[in-house]
Protein backbone atom coordinates (compact mmCIF):
# COMPACT_ATOMS: atom_id res chain seq x y z
CA UNK A 1 0.00 0.00 0.00
CA UNK A 2 1.18 3.54 -0.87
CA UNK A 3 2.24 5.39 2.18
CA UNK A 4 0.42 7.82 3.49
CA UNK A 5 0.84 11.51 2.98
CA UNK A 6 1.46 14.43 6.04
CA UNK A 7 -1.85 16.49 6.33
CA UNK A 8 0.62 19.28 7.15
CA UNK A 9 0.99 21.27 3.78
CA UNK A 10 -2.77 20.87 3.39
CA UNK A 11 -2.97 22.93 6.78
CA UNK A 12 -0.92 25.57 6.03
CA UNK A 13 -0.72 25.78 1.94
CA UNK A 14 -2.12 29.37 1.16
CA UNK A 15 -2.11 30.84 4.48
CA UNK A 16 -2.12 34.42 4.54
CA UNK A 17 1.39 36.83 5.31
CA UNK A 18 1.15 38.19 8.84
CA UNK A 19 0.68 41.90 8.13
CA UNK A 20 2.45 44.91 11.29
CA UNK A 21 3.48 41.70 13.37
CA UNK A 22 -0.36 39.80 13.31
CA UNK A 23 -2.72 38.69 11.17
CA UNK A 24 -5.75 36.14 10.95
CA UNK A 25 -5.38 32.48 10.61
CA UNK A 26 -7.91 32.23 7.65
CA UNK A 27 -6.67 33.71 3.89
CA UNK A 28 -9.68 36.51 3.64
CA UNK A 29 -12.58 36.25 1.42
CA UNK A 30 -11.99 38.94 -1.28
CA UNK A 31 -15.27 39.09 -3.48
CA UNK A 32 -14.42 41.32 -6.41
CA UNK A 33 -15.30 41.86 -9.96
CA UNK A 34 -12.39 44.73 -10.78
CA UNK A 35 -8.68 44.58 -9.75
CA UNK A 36 -7.40 47.85 -9.25
CA UNK A 37 -3.86 48.74 -10.35
CA UNK A 38 -1.69 52.28 -9.09
CA UNK A 39 -0.33 53.04 -13.00
CA UNK A 40 -1.36 52.21 -16.29
CA UNK A 41 2.12 50.62 -16.26
CA UNK A 42 1.39 48.32 -13.55
CA UNK A 43 -1.33 46.86 -15.55
CA UNK A 44 0.08 46.89 -18.47
CA UNK A 45 2.70 44.51 -16.67
CA UNK A 46 0.45 42.89 -15.24
CA UNK A 47 -1.30 41.48 -18.60
CA UNK A 48 2.34 41.13 -19.85
CA UNK A 49 2.81 38.82 -16.48
CA UNK A 50 -0.37 37.02 -17.21
CA UNK A 51 0.36 36.30 -21.31
CA UNK A 52 3.65 34.77 -20.49
CA UNK A 53 1.90 32.23 -18.31
CA UNK A 54 2.11 33.54 -14.99
CA UNK A 55 -0.80 33.13 -12.32
CA UNK A 56 -1.72 36.59 -11.47
CA UNK A 57 -5.53 38.35 -12.03
CA UNK A 58 -6.12 41.73 -13.49
CA UNK A 59 -9.86 41.01 -13.25
CA UNK A 60 -12.20 39.54 -10.80
CA UNK A 61 -12.82 36.35 -13.20
CA UNK A 62 -9.14 35.46 -12.69
CA UNK A 63 -9.63 35.17 -8.84
CA UNK A 64 -7.79 36.96 -6.39
CA UNK A 65 -6.56 36.25 -2.85
CA UNK A 66 -8.71 33.05 -1.58
CA UNK A 67 -9.05 31.38 -5.12
CA UNK A 68 -5.08 31.43 -5.67
CA UNK A 69 -5.38 30.22 -1.67
CA UNK A 70 -7.43 27.46 -2.78
CA UNK A 71 -5.48 26.75 -6.04
CA UNK A 72 -2.21 26.77 -3.84
CA UNK A 73 -3.67 24.05 -1.25
CA UNK A 74 -5.07 21.56 -4.15
CA UNK A 75 -1.63 21.88 -5.93
CA UNK A 76 -0.18 20.79 -2.90
CA UNK A 77 -3.29 17.76 -2.19
CA UNK A 78 -2.46 16.34 -5.69
CA UNK A 79 0.82 17.11 -6.47
CA UNK A 80 0.45 19.04 -9.94
CA UNK A 81 1.92 21.88 -11.74
CA UNK A 82 -1.07 23.94 -11.28
CA UNK A 83 -4.53 24.15 -10.75
CA UNK A 84 -7.89 25.96 -11.89
CA UNK A 85 -11.47 26.31 -10.48
CA UNK A 86 -14.91 25.30 -12.39
CA UNK A 87 -18.71 26.12 -11.29
CA UNK A 88 -19.10 21.94 -10.93
CA UNK A 89 -17.41 18.62 -11.30
CA UNK A 90 -19.12 18.44 -14.73
CA UNK A 91 -17.82 21.93 -16.03
CA UNK A 92 -14.13 20.83 -14.86
CA UNK A 93 -14.84 17.84 -17.05
CA UNK A 94 -16.04 19.48 -19.92
CA UNK A 95 -13.32 21.90 -19.75
CA UNK A 96 -10.51 19.36 -20.01
CA UNK A 97 -12.42 17.65 -23.29
CA UNK A 98 -12.69 20.71 -24.81
CA UNK A 99 -9.53 22.06 -24.12
CA UNK A 100 -7.97 18.66 -25.22
CA UNK A 101 -10.15 17.64 -28.31
CA UNK A 102 -10.60 19.20 -31.79
CA UNK A 103 -12.79 18.55 -34.50
CA UNK A 104 -12.16 15.07 -36.18
CA UNK A 105 -10.12 13.77 -33.12
CA UNK A 106 -10.72 10.26 -31.27
CA UNK A 107 -10.72 9.83 -27.44
CA UNK A 108 -10.80 6.48 -25.48
CA UNK A 109 -12.81 6.83 -21.99
CA UNK A 110 -12.85 3.64 -19.54
CA UNK A 111 -17.01 2.34 -20.33
CA UNK A 112 -17.42 2.60 -16.23
CA UNK A 113 -16.98 6.59 -16.59
CA UNK A 114 -19.26 8.78 -14.43
CA UNK A 115 -22.28 8.64 -16.82
CA UNK A 116 -22.80 12.58 -17.14
CA UNK A 117 -20.08 12.24 -19.75
CA UNK A 118 -21.66 10.52 -21.79
CA UNK A 119 -24.36 13.27 -21.89
CA UNK A 120 -21.46 15.71 -22.77
CA UNK A 121 -20.19 13.52 -25.68
CA UNK A 122 -23.81 12.88 -26.83
CA UNK A 123 -24.77 17.04 -26.68
CA UNK A 124 -21.79 18.22 -27.68
CA UNK A 125 -18.54 16.61 -28.73
CA UNK A 126 -20.52 15.04 -31.39
CA UNK A 127 -21.96 18.12 -32.81
CA UNK A 128 -18.24 19.22 -32.62
CA UNK A 129 -17.65 16.43 -34.93
CA UNK A 130 -15.07 14.89 -31.84
CA UNK A 131 -15.63 11.15 -31.53
CA UNK A 132 -15.79 9.53 -27.75
CA UNK A 133 -15.20 5.96 -27.87
CA UNK A 134 -16.15 3.72 -24.54
CA UNK A 135 -13.17 0.82 -23.71
CA UNK A 136 -13.39 -2.03 -20.99
CA UNK A 137 -10.47 -1.17 -18.62
CA UNK A 138 -10.01 -4.71 -17.74
CA UNK A 139 -10.74 -6.81 -21.15
CA UNK A 140 -10.02 -4.26 -24.18
CA UNK A 141 -6.31 -4.03 -24.56
CA UNK A 142 -5.56 -0.38 -25.06
CA UNK A 143 -2.81 -0.60 -27.76
CA UNK A 144 -4.72 -1.75 -30.04
CA UNK A 145 -7.63 0.55 -29.16
CA UNK A 146 -5.42 3.68 -30.12
CA UNK A 147 -6.03 5.38 -33.72
CA UNK A 148 -4.09 8.09 -35.44
CA UNK A 149 -6.19 10.52 -34.38
CA UNK A 150 -6.47 9.72 -30.59
CA UNK A 151 -5.40 12.33 -28.58
CA UNK A 152 -6.78 11.26 -25.26
CA UNK A 153 -6.94 8.95 -22.36
CA UNK A 154 -10.33 9.56 -20.34
CA UNK A 155 -10.16 7.24 -17.15
CA UNK A 156 -11.78 7.26 -13.81
CA UNK A 157 -10.46 4.75 -11.33
CA UNK A 158 -12.29 3.23 -9.16
CA UNK A 159 -15.19 3.54 -11.53
CA UNK A 160 -18.94 5.00 -10.45
CA UNK A 161 -21.24 3.08 -8.97
CA UNK A 162 -19.55 -0.51 -8.92
CA UNK A 163 -15.40 0.46 -7.87
CA UNK A 164 -13.77 -0.90 -10.76
CA UNK A 165 -9.92 0.13 -9.92
CA UNK A 166 -8.06 0.41 -13.02
CA UNK A 167 -4.57 -0.62 -13.44
CA UNK A 168 -3.35 3.17 -13.96
CA UNK A 169 0.30 2.79 -14.14
CA UNK A 170 -0.21 0.00 -17.11
CA UNK A 171 -2.55 2.37 -18.56
CA UNK A 172 -0.98 5.39 -18.73
CA UNK A 173 2.22 3.80 -19.83
CA UNK A 174 0.55 2.62 -23.16
CA UNK A 175 -0.44 6.37 -23.54
CA UNK A 176 2.21 7.91 -22.68
CA UNK A 177 4.35 5.53 -24.83
CA UNK A 178 2.02 7.37 -27.99
CA UNK A 179 2.05 11.03 -26.47
CA UNK A 180 -1.55 10.86 -25.79
CA UNK A 181 -2.33 12.61 -22.44
CA UNK A 182 -4.11 10.84 -19.84
CA UNK A 183 -6.94 12.41 -17.47
CA UNK A 184 -7.95 10.50 -14.86
CA UNK A 185 -11.62 11.69 -12.49
CA UNK A 186 -10.33 11.48 -8.82
CA UNK A 187 -13.03 12.19 -6.88
CA UNK A 188 -13.57 8.90 -5.35
CA UNK A 189 -10.36 9.46 -3.31
CA UNK A 190 -10.69 13.20 -2.33
CA UNK A 191 -6.68 13.22 -4.13
CA UNK A 192 -6.15 12.01 -0.39
CA UNK A 193 -5.82 8.73 -0.53
CA UNK A 194 -4.87 9.04 -4.63
CA UNK A 195 -2.18 11.55 -6.31
CA UNK A 196 -2.77 10.34 -10.20
CA UNK A 197 0.23 12.45 -11.25
CA UNK A 198 2.28 10.07 -9.80
CA UNK A 199 1.19 7.36 -11.63
CA UNK A 200 1.71 8.64 -14.78
CA UNK A 201 -1.62 10.78 -15.11
CA UNK A 202 -0.96 14.09 -17.17
CA UNK A 203 -4.29 15.44 -15.10
CA UNK A 204 -6.62 15.11 -12.55
CA UNK A 205 -10.13 16.10 -12.49
CA UNK A 206 -11.87 15.94 -9.01
CA UNK A 207 -15.71 17.18 -8.46
CA UNK A 208 -14.86 19.00 -5.18
CA UNK A 209 -18.11 19.54 -5.08
CA UNK A 210 -18.39 16.07 -3.13
CA UNK A 211 -14.94 15.61 -0.34
CA UNK A 212 -13.17 18.79 -0.72
CA UNK A 213 -15.86 20.65 0.24
CA UNK A 214 -17.14 17.83 1.99
CA UNK A 215 -20.34 19.60 3.61
CA UNK A 216 -22.82 19.39 0.68
CA UNK A 217 -23.10 23.15 -0.12
CA UNK A 218 -20.75 23.89 -2.72
CA UNK A 219 -20.78 23.46 -6.11
CA UNK A 220 -16.94 23.23 -7.82
CA UNK A 221 -14.85 21.40 -9.95
CA UNK A 222 -11.10 21.59 -10.15
CA UNK A 223 -8.35 20.58 -12.75
CA UNK A 224 -4.61 20.10 -12.36
CA UNK A 225 -1.99 19.32 -14.74
CA UNK A 226 1.52 17.89 -14.56
CA UNK A 227 3.25 20.37 -17.06
CA UNK A 228 3.39 23.69 -18.35
CA UNK A 229 2.25 22.63 -21.77
CA UNK A 230 -1.05 21.12 -20.65
CA UNK A 231 -1.28 24.12 -18.18
CA UNK A 232 -1.46 26.71 -21.11
CA UNK A 233 -3.47 24.18 -23.08
CA UNK A 234 -6.60 24.09 -20.21
CA UNK A 235 -5.47 27.93 -18.95
CA UNK A 236 -6.51 29.45 -22.84
CA UNK A 237 -9.88 27.46 -22.45
CA UNK A 238 -10.83 27.86 -19.07
CA UNK A 239 -10.54 31.91 -19.92
CA UNK A 240 -12.32 31.25 -23.12
CA UNK A 241 -15.55 29.78 -21.51
CA UNK A 242 -15.11 32.55 -18.60
CA UNK A 243 -15.30 29.55 -16.08
CA UNK A 244 -14.60 31.19 -12.38
CA UNK A 245 -16.24 30.31 -8.73
CA UNK A 246 -17.68 33.13 -6.24
CA UNK A 247 -14.80 34.26 -3.58
CA UNK A 248 -17.74 32.35 -1.23
CA UNK A 249 -17.49 29.25 -2.57
CA UNK A 250 -13.54 28.76 -3.15
CA UNK A 251 -13.11 30.01 0.81
CA UNK A 252 -15.84 26.82 1.37
CA UNK A 253 -14.09 24.54 -0.89
CA UNK A 254 -10.17 26.18 0.75
CA UNK A 255 -11.94 25.38 4.52
CA UNK A 256 -12.68 22.05 3.41
CA UNK A 257 -9.12 20.91 2.04
CA UNK A 258 -8.03 21.79 5.86
CA UNK A 259 -10.09 18.95 7.34
CA UNK A 260 -9.97 16.60 4.60
CA UNK A 261 -7.38 13.88 5.77
CA UNK A 262 -9.47 13.60 8.86
CA UNK A 263 -12.53 13.42 7.93
CA UNK A 264 -11.62 10.64 5.32
CA UNK A 265 -9.91 8.61 8.10
CA UNK A 266 -13.53 8.71 9.39
CA UNK A 267 -15.29 8.09 6.30
CA UNK A 268 -12.96 4.81 5.60
CA UNK A 269 -13.09 3.48 9.16
CA UNK A 270 -17.19 4.04 9.06
CA UNK A 271 -17.43 2.13 5.37
CA UNK A 272 -15.29 -0.13 6.45
CA UNK A 273 -17.02 -1.77 9.73
CA UNK A 274 -20.52 -1.06 7.63
CA UNK A 275 -19.00 -2.86 4.30
CA UNK A 276 -18.34 -6.06 6.37
CA UNK A 277 -21.16 -5.60 7.96
CA UNK A 278 -23.24 -5.94 4.69
CA UNK A 279 -21.00 -8.63 3.21
CA UNK A 280 -22.05 -10.93 6.11
CA UNK A 281 -25.82 -9.87 5.65
CA UNK A 282 -28.17 -12.67 4.19
CA UNK A 283 -30.08 -10.39 1.74
CA UNK A 284 -26.77 -9.46 0.06
CA UNK A 285 -25.33 -10.93 -2.55
CA UNK A 286 -21.86 -9.02 -3.18
CA UNK A 287 -20.72 -5.51 -1.97
CA UNK A 288 -18.56 -3.54 -4.31
CA UNK A 289 -15.85 -1.59 -1.85
CA UNK A 290 -12.15 -1.94 -3.12
CA UNK A 291 -11.09 -2.05 0.52
CA UNK A 292 -12.45 -5.43 1.45
CA UNK A 293 -10.10 -8.28 0.19
CA UNK A 294 -12.93 -10.06 -1.67
CA UNK A 295 -13.14 -7.43 -3.83
CA UNK A 296 -11.50 -8.49 -7.42
CA UNK A 297 -10.16 -4.78 -7.38
CA UNK A 298 -8.60 -5.09 -3.62
CA UNK A 299 -4.66 -6.10 -5.04
CA UNK A 300 -4.43 -2.85 -7.39
CA UNK A 301 -6.13 -0.73 -4.51
CA UNK A 302 -3.30 -1.84 -2.20
CA UNK A 303 -1.16 -1.26 -4.52
CA UNK A 304 -1.60 2.01 -5.42
CA UNK A 305 -4.24 3.76 -3.06
CA UNK A 306 -3.41 4.63 0.47
CA UNK A 307 -7.27 4.22 1.00
CA UNK A 308 -10.69 4.04 0.89
CA UNK A 309 -13.59 6.40 1.09
CA UNK A 310 -16.55 6.22 1.99
CA UNK A 311 -18.62 5.39 -1.11
CA UNK A 312 -19.72 1.69 -1.67
CA UNK A 313 -22.35 -0.30 -3.25
CA UNK A 314 -24.35 -3.64 -3.00
CA UNK A 315 -26.22 -5.89 -4.73
CA UNK A 316 -29.14 -7.32 -2.91
CA UNK A 317 -28.97 -11.29 -3.07
CA UNK A 318 -31.19 -13.68 -5.72
CA UNK A 319 -35.06 -13.24 -4.64
CA UNK A 320 -35.23 -9.75 -3.95
CA UNK A 321 -36.29 -7.17 -6.51
CA UNK A 322 -36.03 -3.85 -7.58
CA UNK A 323 -39.42 -3.42 -5.22
CA UNK A 324 -37.66 -4.73 -2.14
CA UNK A 325 -34.67 -2.26 -3.47
CA UNK A 326 -37.25 0.78 -2.86
CA UNK A 327 -38.73 -0.40 0.20
CA UNK A 328 -35.32 -1.15 1.37
CA UNK A 329 -33.81 2.50 0.94
CA UNK A 330 -37.41 3.85 1.79
CA UNK A 331 -37.54 2.67 5.43
CA UNK A 332 -33.63 4.27 6.10
CA UNK A 333 -33.94 6.81 8.62
CA UNK A 334 -29.95 7.64 8.69
CA UNK A 335 -29.55 7.76 5.01
CA UNK A 336 -31.41 10.02 3.01
CA UNK A 337 -32.38 9.22 -0.34
CA UNK A 338 -30.08 11.35 -3.42
CA UNK A 339 -27.18 12.20 -5.71
CA UNK A 340 -23.93 13.66 -5.02
CA UNK A 341 -21.83 12.44 -2.14
CA UNK A 342 -18.74 13.61 0.34
CA UNK A 343 -20.48 15.37 2.85
CA UNK A 344 -20.90 14.34 6.35
CA UNK A 345 -24.02 12.62 5.95
CA UNK A 346 -24.85 9.33 4.88
CA UNK A 347 -26.78 8.92 1.63
CA UNK A 348 -28.62 5.87 -0.18
CA UNK A 349 -29.80 5.82 -4.02
CA UNK A 350 -30.92 2.95 -6.22
CA UNK A 351 -28.39 2.60 -9.22
CA UNK A 352 -30.31 2.57 -12.62
CA UNK A 353 -29.59 -0.63 -14.68
CA UNK A 354 -29.24 1.30 -17.86
CA UNK A 355 -26.46 2.71 -16.19
CA UNK A 356 -25.07 -0.24 -14.85
CA UNK A 357 -25.04 -1.85 -18.32
CA UNK A 358 -22.84 0.82 -19.65
CA UNK A 359 -19.99 -1.03 -17.21
CA UNK A 360 -18.72 -3.91 -19.19
CA UNK A 361 -17.47 -5.56 -15.67
CA UNK A 362 -21.54 -5.97 -14.94
CA UNK A 363 -22.83 -9.06 -15.76
CA UNK A 364 -25.49 -9.56 -12.70
CA UNK A 365 -29.22 -8.85 -12.63
CA UNK A 366 -29.84 -7.94 -9.04
CA UNK A 367 -30.50 -4.46 -7.76
CA UNK A 368 -27.69 -2.23 -6.73
CA UNK A 369 -27.74 -0.07 -4.34
CA UNK A 370 -25.02 2.79 -3.81
CA UNK A 371 -24.33 3.88 -0.20
CA UNK A 372 -22.54 7.14 1.25
CA UNK A 373 -20.90 6.15 4.69
CA UNK A 374 -20.83 9.24 6.78
CA UNK A 375 -19.43 10.71 9.77
CA UNK A 376 -22.32 9.08 11.71
CA UNK A 377 -21.73 7.07 14.56
CA UNK A 378 -21.00 3.22 12.02
CA UNK A 379 -23.12 1.28 15.26
CA UNK A 380 -26.31 3.53 14.37
CA UNK A 381 -25.91 3.10 10.32
CA UNK A 382 -25.60 -0.38 11.21
CA UNK A 383 -28.76 -0.70 12.90
CA UNK A 384 -30.60 1.43 10.65
CA UNK A 385 -29.96 -0.76 7.65
CA UNK A 386 -30.81 -3.87 9.99
CA UNK A 387 -34.30 -2.69 10.44
CA UNK A 388 -34.51 -2.03 7.13
CA UNK A 389 -33.65 -5.13 5.85
CA UNK A 390 -35.43 -6.70 8.86
CA UNK A 391 -38.21 -4.99 7.13
CA UNK A 392 -38.34 -6.50 3.88
CA UNK A 393 -39.76 -9.83 5.43
CA UNK A 394 -43.08 -7.77 6.07
CA UNK A 395 -43.37 -6.41 2.48
CA UNK A 396 -42.60 -9.70 0.97
CA UNK A 397 -44.94 -11.27 3.44
CA UNK A 398 -47.75 -8.68 2.33
CA UNK A 399 -46.83 -9.19 -1.36
CA UNK A 400 -47.23 -12.99 -1.10
CA UNK A 401 -50.89 -12.19 1.11
CA UNK A 402 -51.71 -9.57 -1.88
C1 LIG B 1 -20.37 14.12 -8.81
C2 LIG B 1 -19.30 13.68 -9.73
C3 LIG B 1 -18.85 14.52 -10.75
C4 LIG B 1 -19.53 15.82 -11.10
O1 LIG B 1 -19.46 16.78 -10.10
P1 LIG B 1 -20.56 17.93 -9.96
O2 LIG B 1 -19.92 18.94 -9.08
O3 LIG B 1 -21.76 17.28 -9.37
O4 LIG B 1 -20.84 18.47 -11.34
C5 LIG B 1 -17.80 14.09 -11.52
N1 LIG B 1 -17.21 12.89 -11.31
C6 LIG B 1 -17.63 12.06 -10.35
C7 LIG B 1 -16.94 10.75 -10.18
C8 LIG B 1 -18.68 12.42 -9.53
O5 LIG B 1 -19.12 11.57 -8.61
Amino acid sequence: MSSPRSPTSLLHAGAPALRDGSGPVNVPVVRTSTVRFESAAALADHHHRRAAGERVASYGRHGLDTHRALEDAIIALEGGHRAFLAPSGLAAITLVLLALLSPGDHALVSDSVYSPVRRVDDTLLRRLGITLEYFSPSRDDLATKIRDNTRLVYLESPSSLLYEVLDLPALTAIARSRNIPVVADNTWSGGWFLQPLKLGVNISIQAATKYIAGHSDVMQGIVVTDSHELTKRIAATHEALGLTVSADDAYLALRGVRTLPVRLAQHQHNATIVAQWLLSHPKVQRVFYPALPSDPGHALWKRDFSGASGLLSFALAPGLDTRDAEDLVDALKYFSIGASWGGYESLALIAAPERLREHSVWTGTQPVIRLHIGLEDPADLIADLAQSFDGLDQSSRRKLAA
